[in-house]
């Protein structure tokens, strides 16, 4: 699983390169807007931490040139983030509006979004740590709230735990399982990729599905 959520950024590239020579190619991003919904109400953001092609490419590639700094809390806010759902879709709704039933058109509607979002993502991820987007990409922030409500399998903490804090300095959305140590229920952020890194970081072996 891991080795291919390494190397899925290529699908990002080459989505990219070929569709601005050939833009119907864009309507396969129908299936990266869709997934990260359908895969929440069971897995929460399971999709965007092992799946999402350009969260590979953030993970795997603007991450050795990301300075890791705390991502600004003002991006988590769900004010910013229901404003990002209602601008996102609201571009994408009057594009495609006007793209309708021209298939190229509507392709290129697609490339042109992922294209900007993803200069947006890079812009972040060198100013501040490269999965700053994640943290309010409409998408995710969409397959956050259906998580928020079904609860999917949660990460349980041990009491092995020894507040070391690796667990959060690995983490791709810079969340802190280790603050559920106390807790019966575990580890419920919402916004957890279920990417496991925490898992095989911490060096106690508290955490687990
Ligand atoms: S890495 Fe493990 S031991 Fe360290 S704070 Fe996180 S859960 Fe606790
Ligand atoms: S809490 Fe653990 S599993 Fe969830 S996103 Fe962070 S590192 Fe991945």
């Amino acid at each position: 699983m891991k080795n291919i959520q390494a190397n899925l950024f290529w699908v990002l590239l080459v989505f990219l390169a070929v569709g601005m020579v050939y833009p119907v190619i864009g309507l396969l991003a129908l299936t990266c807007m869709l997934a990260p919904i359908i895969v929440a109400p069971f897995k929460g953001r399971y999709w965007c931490g092992n799946f999402c092609p350009r969260g590979s490419f953030y993970d795997n590639v603007i991450a050795k040139i990301s300075p890791k700094k705390p991502i600004p809390k003002f991006f988590r806010s769900n004010g910013f983030r229901g404003f990002m759902v209602m601008f996102i879709m609201g571009v994408f709704g009057v594009q495609m509006y006007y793209a309708w039933g021209n298939l190229s058109a509507m392709g290129a509607v697609f490339v042109r979004i992922i294209l900007l979002t993803t200069i947006v993502g890079i812009v972040l991820g060198i100013a501040y740590h490269q999965r700053t987007w994640c943290s309010f990409c409409p998408m995710g922030t969409l397959a956050s709230w259906l998580s928020a409500k079904s609860k999917p399998k949660p990460l349980k903490v041990e009491s092995s735990c020894v507040n070391c804090k690796l667990c959060t300095n690995v983490c791709p959305l810079q969340l802190s399982p280790y603050t559920a140590k106390a807790s019966t229920e575990g580890f419920t952020h919402s916004d957890c990729l279920k990417c496991s890194r925490c898992i095989e970081k911490c060096p106690k072996k508290a955490l687990a599905y």
